[in-house]
């Protein structure tokens, strides 16, 4: 049964029922929801539901109608997001795990590792048992297997699964993998879920070769009953008449076990098609029926595989895939999950990856960006990035703590690129923002005239926003547009000619020691630049804590009927919050459809605002919260 508690129960009460419910045998989970907090007690025993209804702090007892009842929605609401290491898998996340079906050699999954991590899979598969139909098969390396397995996981950066096939192996496998796989073979092994379930490790539940989705859930049950709510469903094909294919790919299964279940369900398409040609076509049927991730099985050289040869598929064909569950992960609402692209070396835990305190930002030493981590950082130290995009990658991998980087300029709008990066790693959030004023100056090697000066270089923003002065003042000079503006200072410090100036900020001029000719020489004085602080979620608070947060982002998706989108401002407007900015960007794959991304002023509404969450989530077919952090700086 589900009891419902009163939002405003008091410890001792809520401890009161959960005693008086473990006495009658029953097993107690509490449940803390945005909604609502929620005892789950199930058991063998049966109770009149009314006793409970009646006790002190009690709102309500609903029966759970389904035989599983802690896999069931019905019980908890919010999706499961389940951690594999440094790995989420679901909720708006596609989460992809590849790798050989079997570890054949340390050589074989070492190569196969780089390449699935490389193409952007994010956990590493391989079987160490290996149940094969004909104990004449290659039966697998067992542990020997699993050392190879984690070695290259660790090696990638990538947390491990692989099939578990018997209750005494359990204990010995944990120390080596990072989430166990129940095969089809064994999903109703009701010895070998309970002896897992009991390690509260996370595990991939794959569905039984003639399991209904009933039984399947049951099978979680069993799981969850003994421990662990850490699992993840895999739709891998069934049974049926049909020879074409090595079992039948059931799609609709996704949707159907998303309204049943809280639990995240991916599918494998290897198993499933058994045809190397089907497994890329139904992949992408699989992420479109709703999919959160996927299991692929990838191999270098499929045809010398000691198992699973014909459904593996090549490198280059993995990432052709990955390449097309990008594209689609947007049209779904839904974004890829990613890991760093790269450990750096001599990192043995994965999972312990420690952070240098870098800042990243975009742009050359001396940019205005150096200018924006100067203001929110005092002494760590810069970690310049070619593109906005690194600046993202660096955070993710750990390079960096926090990357700064520009949203929005008063005279050039919003920087559309970083509100998409934003979108498309959900793992970082917005911490803080930095406001700077953009002073541009025209800097020469020391000891340069004006009249000294031929060619001016810089971004072409800059050269655009000084267009005034220049004309006024060096109208025979011909401007050269550069990719930065400290760059352009770097630039005319190597070439050494007086006859070249550039235009940047201060912060340039004093890292290469070149002088200020002449300083605020922009046309326009209102000239401000707002940055982002971003970090991984799991450092946000270390960067919060200073400050109540008084901005959020969100960036949510609309359906495509009449009055959608102001719905869901309308949502907004209810509860009082006054919205500072909405873009709507472009969802690559779905022509002439948005997202929408909106901050608005949260300062002192924590309450109020998590109402609005709860509604814009339900109302809207995606919604994130980007981040909610303090503007003031
Ligand atoms: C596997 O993934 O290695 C496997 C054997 O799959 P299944 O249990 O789905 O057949
Ligand atoms: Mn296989």
């Amino acid at each position: 049964m589900i009891v419902i508690l009163n939002k405003q129960i008091k410890q001792k009460q809520k401890e009161d029922i959960i005693t008086f419910l473990t006495n009658k045998g029953f097993k107690v989970k509490e449940i803390v929801g945005q909604e609502e907090t929620v005892l789950g007690a199930v058991g063998r025993t049966g109770i009149d539901h009314r006793i409970v209804a009646q006790m002190e702090g009690v709102s309500s007892v609903v029966p759970i109608s389904k035989p599983y009842k802690l896999a069931s929605r019905e019980l908890k609401k919010e999706d499961t997001i389940v951690q594999v290491g440094n790995v989420k898998i679901g909720g708006s996340r596609i989460a992809v795990m590849a790798g050989p079906c079997a570890v054949e050699s340390e050589e074989q999954v070492m190569a196969i590792a780089a390449e699935v991590r490389e193409a952007g899979a994010v956990i590493l598969r391989g079987g160490a048992f290996k149940p094969r139909t004909s104990p004449y098969s290659f039966q697998g390396l067992g542990e020997e297997g699993l050392k190879y397995l984690r070695k290259a996981g660790d090696k990638y950066g990538m947390p491990v699964t692989t099939e578990v096939v018997s209750p005494t192996d359990v204990e010995m496998m944990s120390k080596y993998i990072d989430m166990f796989q129940i095969g089809a073979r064994n999903m109703q092994n009701f010895e070998l879920l309970k002896e897992v379930g009991k390690t509260g490790m996370p595990v991939l539940l794959k569905r039984g070769l003639s399991a209904t989705i009933e039984e399947w859930l049951m099978a979680a049950e069993y799981l969850m009953a003994n421990g662990t709510d850490q699992i993840v469903l895999c739709e891998r094909g069934i049974r049926t008449y049909e020879r074409a294919t090595r079992n039948t790919l059931d799609c609709s299964a996704i949707p159907i076990v998303q309204k049943l279940t809280h639990l995240p369900v991916i599918g494998d398409p290897s198993h499933a098609t058994g045809i190397r040609s089907l497994v890329s076509p139904m992949s992408l049927a699989l992420v479109a029926a709703g999919a959160n991730g996927l299991m692929v099985e990838v191999h270098n050289t499929p045809e010398n595989a000691l198992s699973d040869g014909p459904q593996s598929l090549y490198p280059s064909q993995f990432e052709k895939l990955m390449r097309d569950v990008q594209s689609l992960s947007t049209v779904v609402g839904k974004s890829l999950e990613r890991i760093p692209r790269m450990i750096p070396e001599g990192l043995s835990n994965p999972n312990n990856i420690t952070s240098s305190d870098k800042i990243s930002f975009q742009g050359e030493r001396g940019a205005y960006s150096e200018l924006a981590v100067r203001r929110s950082f005092n002494d760590n130290d810069v970690l310049p990035c070619e593109t906005f995009e690194d600046v993202f990658e660096s955070v993710m991998k750990g390079d960096s703590l926090y990357g700064v980087l520009p949203i929005e300029n008063t005279l050039g709008g919003t920087i559309n690129d970083n509100i998409d990066h934003l979108i498309n790693y959900p793992d970082l959030v917005v911490v803080g923002e930095q406001h700077i004023r953009v002073i541009h100056n025209l800097i020469t090697l020391p000891g340069t005239k004006l009249e000294d000066i031929k060619f001016v270089y810089s971004h072409p923003q800059g050269l655009a926003q000084c267009s005034e002065y220049l004309k006024n003042n060096l109208p025979n000079v011909k401007t050269v547009p550069f990719f930065d503006t400290a760059g352009a200072v770097k630039f005319i410090k190597e070439q050494g000619d007086k006859s070249i100036a550039a235009i940047a900020g201060a912060p340039a001029a004093a890292y290469h020691k070149m002088e200020i000719l002449e300083a605020g020489i922009e046309s326009h004085p209102n000239n401000y630049t707002r940055f982002y602080i971003i970090s991984r979620e799991e450092n946000a608070e270390s960067f919060l804590s200073a400050s109540k947060p008084n901005k959020a982002a969100m960036v949510f998706n609309v359906s495509h009927n009449p009055g959608s989108l102001f719905e869901a401002l309308k949502v907004l407007s209810d509860y009082g919050f006054n919205m500072r900015k909405l873009e709507s960007r472009p969802i690559a794959g779905k022509p002439w459809e948005y997202s929408f991304f909106v901050e608005v002023d949260v300062l002192d509404k924590e309450e109020a605002f998590n109402d609005v969450i709860k509604i814009l989530k339900e109302q809207c077919s995606s919604f994130r919260i980007l981040g909610e952090f303090n503007s003031s700086n």
